[in-house]
């Protein structure tokens, strides 16, 4: 099994994961996800992809992704106009960029 845990889901406690015979478990608050009794191997995969499924996180990444590319086209292309320094607005983009990196684990 390779897959890589996420951290814990919940947004105050983020704590570390770790893989039980059956299931996955947060090392930080015990939140854990069970997985289905049939076989270790399959309750641990069961387990695992439960714990790192998360729609509405994919949905932000997606949604981020594409706020990042309209700014970019629309600097580039024209349609959005950069303000002048020191207007905080200019941090925007690198904001975005960082934010991207950090949920897809990059930071
Ligand atoms: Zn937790």
């Amino acid at each position: 099994m390779s897959e890589k845990l996420k951290p814990c889901p919940l947004p105050w406690c983020r704590g570390k994961a770790e893989l039980l015979d059956h299931g996955v478990k947060c090392s930080k608050c015990g939140l854990v996800a069970p997985g289905s009794p049939v076989s270790l191997k399959h309750a641990q995969q069961m387990a695992l992809e439960k714990w790192n499924h998360r729609p509405l996180e994919q949905e932000m990444l997606e949604a981020l992704k594409r706020a990042e590319e309209f700014i970019e086209n629309g600097i580039e292309y024209g349609y959005i106009a950069m303000p002048d320094a020191p207007d905080p607005a200019l941090e925007t983009p690198n904001i975005i960029e960082k934010a991207i990196a950090k949920a897809e684990g990059k930071a």
